[in-house]
């Protein structure tokens, strides 16, 4: 047999098929060892013939891996096929998304362990008196079969060697599957609950209509996770698997015990929270059948299972859907294809839908399902505005507003729980000299550097460098160093000098490192045994802390003037998700938001909670400027540590793209090069070109200009509506 390999090289000079000769053990999909220029590679086996072009004797042999099954299903192997043709990356890069990181690296080892079990029946064993421990042993496999030997030897020691030795049983050695979520409870929730009117009706609206995809718009507590644990049940039932996506699933514990409870071993669990070993095996048993759905993040689009019934987006409008290496795929796209591939629906969900996908459902390009109001029909939280530029007026130059300080007080008071978002960590994100006005900035790239007041020092959270505080300005020696702004950090010391009794717990980025890092905070908090929850981003996804009646926004503006077409629509989203953490059981929630632009149209919609009034805002706001979704925004960034080589690929790729400009003018609505906002990350320099086109069509020519330019040194990418534009 001859087969077609990728050797797994992500280069453009290997991207190409090459013939080998391989034996019957070897199927399309399979890996195998390639001899490839005088070494042996990686390579994907992506289809079978039975004659070469190339002459026989000029063919060499493949080897396979011992897989058992091969690594990639045909889906898998056609969808790669059409990721490198649209976002023009070498195969062997797409092939890549479809495996775990760690079968490539061959750095797990799988887990083998000893099992016991008896050979022969119970009453065909005899023992002396005295080796009462291997009757017992024998009478302990008799009952509950195969065991793991240290188990057993753990309860009657030394008893395995001995009845082995007697012939009463045989040991094995077999691959033991490691659970990355035992600890969890595996019971929190009641199994398979009734649905309600809007449920049910949301259910049969999925199923009925034949559009492909389907977003479910509903408020947080609507009861969206029932209507997709549903789905997930029916396609099971129909022998079927399911993809279920989540923003980031290291943060959502209830979830996860959620599904484990529903679908035991059925369901496995892909993140980047778990060990090497662990997400293997959860890979394998998704690829081999045992586990019949897929959970995780947005990798897990790459899940590789067969006969999908339905793939299940939660919280569509994340931008953690978008990937921010190459190939810098969307989710939805991926997600998209599989769905035509195998003709199931694609179930986007959430409460504040992106403008781009809501638009599309108002076109009637998708369903649109909308649940009305919450299950246990609650109000939602009071939110209201504490403007900051009134307080500073009248001497309040804190960080807490009067409204917040009495709020606080009140919960507190009264046995509750608070939660304060500030998506800023550290202590203070800008040292500033006060008699020259120097602020401390990171060597290697064009930032400043935050003070982390915990470990005493400053970092640079682009790059991860450290730094020693200095005590004097290293520009004119001045001792007057001074923290402008705030981060987390500060907000904690302070709530800490505010409230002494009031015990504080932080979740940010430096405070929940390890794989269960954020579980521990949460569950803590979750356990009362804190009263104020302080963080990031990271805790405006969905937990559910039936104390909390208070949540505080520090700084409503942050996000609000970030330089970036979609600021306003984040600000929403981002608002009503942390308002969602307020008053989630009988207790009414508030919110408090501080802001210096009170009259801000966005906020006033997230204060009525009016996603209706907010998107025709935005919409006809998007239609003036022609933004996104009526246009679409492409920025090739071009990145390298040799100042002079950047500035050549930069070169080359501007006349490229500007060839294609001036060739069709019509299609472009903006067109220039310039400094990417932060000139220097990480000692690479950074250059983009930057279109707006209103026409689409020339998009394949600016993937292929790119890729040309592209050098040995010098990065070149291509962003479609990037989300983000530093
Ligand atoms: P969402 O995903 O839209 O935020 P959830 O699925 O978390 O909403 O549901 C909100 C609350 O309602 C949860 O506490 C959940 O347990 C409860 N719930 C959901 N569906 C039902 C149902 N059919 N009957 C009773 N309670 C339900
Ligand atoms: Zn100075
Ligand atoms: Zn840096």
């Amino acid at each position: 047999m001859i087969a077609e390999v990728i050797v797994d090289i992500a280069s453009g000079e290997t991207d190409r098929i090459y013939d080998y000769l391989c034996d019957e053990t070897i199927a399309e999909g399979s890996r195998v060892r390639a001899p490839f220029g005088g070494k042996t590679v990686a390579g994907f086996v992506m289809r079978l013939k039975e004659r070469s072009e190339v002459p026989k004797e000029k063919l060499k042999k493949v080897f396979s891996f011992p897989d058992g099954v091969p690594a990639l299903n045909g889906e898998c192997l056609s969808l790669a096929g059409k990721i490198s043709a649209r976002y023009k990356v070498p195969k062997a890069l797409s092939l890549r998304l479809f495996l775990p990181p760690e079968m490539r690296s061959g750095k797990v080892r799988e887990l083998m362990k000893n099992y016991a079990e008896l050979k022969v029946p119970l009453e065909e064993t005899e023992f002396s008196k005295t080796a009462v421990k291997q009757a017992a042993a024998a009478k302990y496999l008799a009952e509950n079969g195969k065991t793991e030997c240290s188990f057993l030897n753990g309860m009657f020691s030394g008893a395995v060697s001995a009845l082995e030795k007697k012939g009463y049983v045989t040991v094995t050695r077999e691959q033991a599957l490691r659970d990355p979520y035992k600890s969890l409870a595996e019971t929190e929730a009641p199994v398979g609950r009734e649905l309600t009117e809007d449920q049910r009706r949301a259910v049969d609206s999925v199923k009925g209509d034949e559009r492909t995809v389907q977003l479910i718009h509903g408020v947080t507590g609507s009861g969206k996770t029932e209507i997709y644990l549903t789905l997930i049940a029916e396609s099971l039932k129909q022998g079927k698997t399911s993809i279920f996506l989540v923003p980031e699933i290291s943060l959502t514990p209830q979830m996860l015990s959620q599904l484990r409870a529903r679908f035991g071993r059925n369901a496995a669990i892909l993140h980047s929270g778990l060990s090497a070993g662990e997400r293997f095996d959860e890979w394998w048993r998704l690829r081999t059948g045992e586990a019949r759905i897929a959970i995780g993040a947005r990798s897990a689009v790459f899940a590789p299972i067969e006969n999908i019934g339905v793939i299940i987006i939660d919280e569509e409008h994340d931008s953690s859907y978008f990937s921010e290496t190459a190939p810098r795929y969307s989710t939805f796209d991926i997600a998209l294809l599989r769905a035509r591939h195998n003709g199931c629906k694609l179930v986007l969900g959430s409460a504040t839908p992106a403008v781009d996908t809501y638009k599309r459902a108002q076109d009637q390009e998708f369903n649109l399902i909308k649940l009305h109001k919450c299950i246990n029909k609650k109000p939602m939280p009071e939110i209201v505005i504490a403007d900051m530029r009134r307080e500073a007026r009248r001497g309040n130059n804190s960080n807490f507003s009067v409204a917040l300080k009495e709020e606080l007080k009140k919960c507190l008071d009264s046995g509750n729980q608070a939660i304060l978002f500030l998506n800023r960590r550290g202590y203070s994100p800008t040292v500033i000299c006060k008699d020259c006005g120097y602020v401390l900035k990171c060597e290697s790239c064009d930032v400043s550097l935050t003070f982390h007041r915990d470990e005493d020092c400053l970092k640079c959270h682009y790059c991860g460098g450290r730094y020693k505080m200095p005590a004097f300005c290293p520009e004119c020696g001045s001792k007057k160093l001074s923290y402008a702004g705030t981060g987390t950090q500060r907000v904690e010391l302070e709530l800490k000098s505010l409230y002494p009794s009031g015990r504080v717990l932080r979740m940010d980025n430096d405070t929940t490192s390890g794989k269960e890092g954020h579980y521990k905070i949460l569950k803590s908090f979750g356990e009362k045994k804190a009263d104020i929850l302080v963080g990031t981003q990271m805790i405006a996804k969905g937990h559910d802390f039936p104390s909390v009646t208070l949540v505080g926004i520090l700084d409503a503006d942050m996000s609000l003037h970030f330089s970036d077409y979609r600021s306003g629509e984040r600000t929403f989203q981002l608002i009503t998700q942390v308002a969602g953490r307020s008053g989630r059981a009988e207790e009414k929630g508030k919110v408090v938001l501080q802001t210096y632009s009170p009259e801000n149209d966005v906020l006033r919609f997230a204060v009525r909670y009016d996603y209706e009034g907010f998107y025709a805002n935005e919409i006809s706001l998007r239609a003036a400027t022609a933004f996104p979704p009526f246009s679409k925004i492409v920025r090739v960034l071009v990145s390298g540590e040799d100042e002079k080589k950047t500035l050549e690929a930069l070169k080359t790729l501007y006349f490229g793209l500007e060839r294609l400009y001036t060739e069709s003018p019509d299609k472009f609505l903006f067109f220039n090069k310039m400094h990417a906002p932060i000139k220097r990350i990480q000692n690479k320099f950074r250059y983009q070109v930057l279109m707006r086109l209103c026409d689409t069509s020339v998009l394949p020519a600016v993937y292929e200009i790119s890729a040309s330019a592209r050098t040995r040194d010098v990065l070149v990418s291509v962003e479609e509506n990037p989300s983000n534009l530093s």
